[in-house]
């Protein structure tokens, strides 16, 4: 009995690890391994806030590595003369606040807006973890009474923020509501803790999303450093649970802008049962311009997967419309040219081949 009360004090360790984040320049001063200008933190963070958990933060090797470039601010982001705080008109295309319905048959729908670490880089820095604009319960309950109203939806994506940083029990009230809409027939969620707080992922979460399939996670790693054991044994959680894992990256200067490095991640992912399923440009997000590459950089990496190595490797390399057209699927130039009648096209080594149409 008293062993049994015991339990129910200790804090998960995920709250632990998020309680003991770094969130100003003094503590981050404090890190030996860090050696930082505290005055320049002080001024981004005033505008954009940082949060690091003490696990992505071990993940940091050296000075400037693509660990520390995703997470330490920079003082080019309060710099950018250039950028849009709202890239993609999420706020524009939203008849509730929090839910952006774009496409006709799904909607993304905010119910956090808190993360375990705040990328540097992040579309929605004018929001996550900004005191003011959490998502409260009532505006949560808005957006699910508008999924309610339009029958053509089917797909609602849970997004953020981070949906997994609201407990356990919170996340299954929005579950359980959006479950009892007839028309629903899909859930995904998209969450970076498997990457950033992979602790977050506990067999008692599992055993609460498994009550809601078909569920989906949609993850986000940008690095094969960020595949560790312990992000391997919380997609393993997920996937015995039998939710499908897909993977969004984003091209990031200076962190996997390189063919090699994103083959790699891309095969890591595989081997953690996580299947890549976007490559995103970086949107023109007001300060980040500094991480942004050229798009014929993305075609390069897409160029160095496709036929080097599986093709459950390749993932679709994504513009989002500027302005909110919505996702645009950018290609090599395999398809050289089609009359109609003939088809001439490139392979992954740059060879011609012609086809024809046989009718
Ligand atoms: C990305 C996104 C979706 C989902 O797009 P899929 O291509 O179906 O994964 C839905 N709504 C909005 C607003 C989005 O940005
Ligand atoms: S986890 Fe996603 S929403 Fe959160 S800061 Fe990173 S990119 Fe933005």
């Amino acid at each position: 009995m008293k062993q049994e009360i015991k339990q129910e004090i200790i804090t998960p360790l995920w709250e632990e690890l998020l309680r003991k984040s770094i969130v100003n320049e003094e503590q981050l001063s404090k890190i030996s391994k860090i050696n930082i200008k505290k005055e320049e933190i002080k001024q981004v963070i005033k505008n954009y806030p940082m949060s690091i958990n003490p696990y992505y933060l071990s993940l940091i090797k050296n000075e400037n590595d693509p660990i520390w470039k995703q997470c330490i601010p920079d003082i080019r982001e309060i710099e950018d003369e250039f950028g849009f705080e709202d890239p993609l008109n999420e706020e524009e295309n939203s008849p509730v606040y929090g839910l952006t319905h774009r496409y006709p048959d799904r909607v993304l729908l905010l119910i956090s807006n808190r993360c375990a670490m705040y990328c540097r880089f992040c579309t929605r820095k004018r929001k996550v973890g900004i005191a003011y604009k959490t998502m409260s319960r009532e505006n949560i309950l808005k957006g699910i009474e508008y999924i309610k109203q339009h029958k053509e939806i089917r797909d609602v994506i849970l997004s953020g923020g981070d949906p997994l940083l609201l407990k356990d029990l919170d996340i299954e009230f929005v579950l359980k509501k959006i479950r009892e809409i007839k028309h629903i027939e899909i859930i995904r969620i998209g969450t970076r803790v498997p990457c950033t707080l992979p602790q977050r992922i506990t067999k008692e979460l599992c055993n609460m999303l498994k009550k809601y399939h078909p569920l989906y996670i949609n993850t986000h790693f940008n690095h094969p450093d960020e595949i560790t054991e312990e992000s391997k044994r919380a997609c393993g959680l997920l996937a015995d649970s039998g939710i499908p894992l897909g993977n969004q990256t984003v091209l990031l200067n200076g962190v996997n802008d390189n063919p090699d490095v994103m083959k790699r991640l891309m095969q890591k992912l595989l081997t953690i049962r996580v299947k890549p399923y976007y490559i995103y440009q970086a949107d023109l997000t007001k300060g980040t311009n500094h991480f942004r590459t050229k798009v014929s950089d993305g075609i390069k990496v897409i160029k160095g997967i496709r036929g080097h190595t599986s093709g459950m490797c390749v993932p679709h390399f994504i513009i989002d419309a500027p302005g909110g057209g919505g996702k645009i699927p950018i290609l090599p130039d395999y398809l050289q040219s089609y009359d109609g009648k003939t088809i001439k096209l490139k392979n992954y080594r740059d060879l011609d081949y012609e086809y024809v149409d046989p009718y």
